[in-house]
């Protein structure tokens, strides 16, 4: 854990989140400044700053992060209408905490690209 991280934090239980699933090796939050209906965030426990910093290794992991947000998006009632699942990476992304997080926006019609 990385004390000076935002998420690193979450994920122990340090700062309050709205908790939407906790694995052994997986969390996933409410964002705090939803962008659409629904919008979770999806992270390891384990600090990783960006996709940049992943290893071949993590592939498991990544797609365990995937297979969350999917029973989320059914849980949360958006599987059928569509939903998007984004990392931003880097700061021409956006990207605003440097601790990998998979965002799951979904509730509302998304347009395309992204700005
Ligand atoms: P990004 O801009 O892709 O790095 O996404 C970071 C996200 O973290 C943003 O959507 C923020 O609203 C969200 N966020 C920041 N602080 C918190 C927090 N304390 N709890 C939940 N979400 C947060
Ligand atoms: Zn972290």
């Amino acid at each position: 854990m990385t004390q000076s991280c935002l998420f690193c934090r979450i994920a122990a239980g340090e700062i309050p989140s709205k908790m939407a699933r906790q694995t052994d090796d997986v969390v996933a939050f409410h964002d705090i400044d939803p962008r659409a209906p629904v919008h979770v965030l999806v992270i390891p426990r384990r600090h990783i700053a960006s996709v940049n910093a992943l290893a071949d290794e993590d592939a498991a992991l990544v797609g365990r992060l995937y297979a969350v947000a999917r029973d989320l998006a059914k849980e949360l009632g958006v599987a059928e209408g569509g939903y998007r699942l984004v990392m931003n990476t880097g700061p021409d992304a956006g990207q605003s905490v440097d601790h990998i997080h998979l965002h799951l926006l979904g509730g509302r019609t998304m347009t395309w690209p992204p700005g």
